[in-house]
């Protein structure tokens, strides 16, 4: 293989910098996808700066790819030369657990689900994700991409969609649920256009007065601005699910006030602090509180397809490499409209 050019941070305090390295060579059942947009996720930050205590370095972030498909080895079925191609969350799994047969890889039973980057594989070797101009996947953990995508927005479908939409379907929103997301961010985006495509009543709360009218254009019926106090009390035990898309710590007490009985709180955002609850607030009620990984990979087709179908992709602002440390910052500070999408032919 020729070598593969990208972006990788060495340390947690160092910004990303070019970085050349190889890719594996191309086996039977592997597609080699030139990748042209990665999203920016803000797992790429909390990995990156070792947020969560886990960092491998040297670190190639990026984990909603999207590109063409330029090899195959001998075997692939699913893929041909030409065809768009994209990559999410994770590379490969057991395949042979309960929760690889169901479908549900992320959660593989035996925790061999191999994160696109900051993971080691079999041979040791570290995954570099899509900061990067082309990934060598196999077949099975590479996605199609429905035609009328405009393939940049398509990008931050690979993680935030599929991240946002398997927990509203697996919580079955729709008609007739009051359905609460927290933080109009990269997730939260995804998740507010998600539910009212479902159909679900959808209230949106966020800390920025300069989202309110973007998440009414983004399908929020009602808009609950979190900043100060009593903001909670006109829907108290009023709603059936609630997803925290927030990144950094944050009180959910608030929130679980405003859960039915046995209705479900679930976050999707990883703070780097656990989330905190008096007994009393999930005693009284019999409030469930829980979480959601990524998708699997059929799961992460059926998102693709419904975006097709209801015309749904992310909300982007393009960027480039020279502007990556700015762009990060900015999400930090959750100042992006809603996900930033690197052009790689910017590397
Ligand atoms: P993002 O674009 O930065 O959005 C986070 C949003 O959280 C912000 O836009 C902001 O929304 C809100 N927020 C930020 N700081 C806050 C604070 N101190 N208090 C209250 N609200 C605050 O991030 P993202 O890419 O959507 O990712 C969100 C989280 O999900 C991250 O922790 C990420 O690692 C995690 N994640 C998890 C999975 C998974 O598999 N479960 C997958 C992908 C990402 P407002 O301005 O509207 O308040
Ligand atoms: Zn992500």
């Amino acid at each position: 293989m020729t070598p593969t050019h990208g972006y990788a941070v060495h340390s947690s305090t160092t910004a990303a910098a070019p970085f050349d390295f190889e890719r594996r060579k191309l086996g039977s059942s592997d597609v080699l996808i030139d990748i042209e947009f990665c999203g920016v996720c803000h797992t790429d930050i909390h990995q990156a700066r070792n947020d969560w205590g886990n960092a491998i370095y040297p670190m190639v972030p990026g984990h909603e790819i999207v590109g063409t498909v330029s090899a195959i080895g001998s075997s692939v079925t699913k893929f041909k030369v030409g065809d768009k191609a994209a990559v999410g969350t994770f590379v490969d799994s057991c395949r042979e657990c309960q929760s690889c047969k169901d479908g549900e890889e992320v959660y593989c039973d035996r925790d061999l689900v191999l994160p696109t980057y900051n993971a080691k594989d079999q041979n040791g070797k570290i995954t570099f994700g899509g900061y990067s101009n082309n990934i060598v996947v196999d077949e099975a953990f590479t996605l199609h991409v429905p035609a009328n995508l405009d393939l940049a927005a398509t990008a931050p479908l690979l993680c935030a969609g599929i991240t946002t939409y398997s927990p509203l379907k697996h919580w079955k929103v729709g008609p007739g649920s009051k359905v609460g997301i927290v933080g109009l961010g990269g997730l939260g985006h995804m998740a507010l256009k998600f539910s009212h495509a479902l159909g679900a009543q959808t209230i949106q709360f966020t800390t920025s007065n300069g989202k309110v009218d973007d998440a009414k254009r983004l399908g929020a019926d009602e808009v609950i601005l979190t900043k100060g106090e009593g903001w909670q009390a006109a829907h108290a035990k009023s709603f059936d699910f609630i997803l925290d898309c927030v990144s950094a710590p944050h009180d959910i007490v608030p929130y679980l006030s405003l859960l039915k009985r046995d209705a479900v709180y679930c976050t999707v955002g990883i703070p780097s602090e656990p989330l905190r609850a008096p007994a009393f607030a999930l005693a009284m009620g019999r409030k469930r509180v829980t979480g959601s990984a990524s998708g699997g990979i059929k799961e992460t087709q059926e998102m693709l397809e419904f975006c097709s179908k209801h015309n749904i992709v992310s909300d982007i602002e393009m960027t480039t490499f020279d502007k990556l440390e700015d762009a990060w910052n900015r999400v930090v500070k959750g100042d992006v409209k809603y996900r930033f999408v690197l052009d790689l032919k910017s590397l």
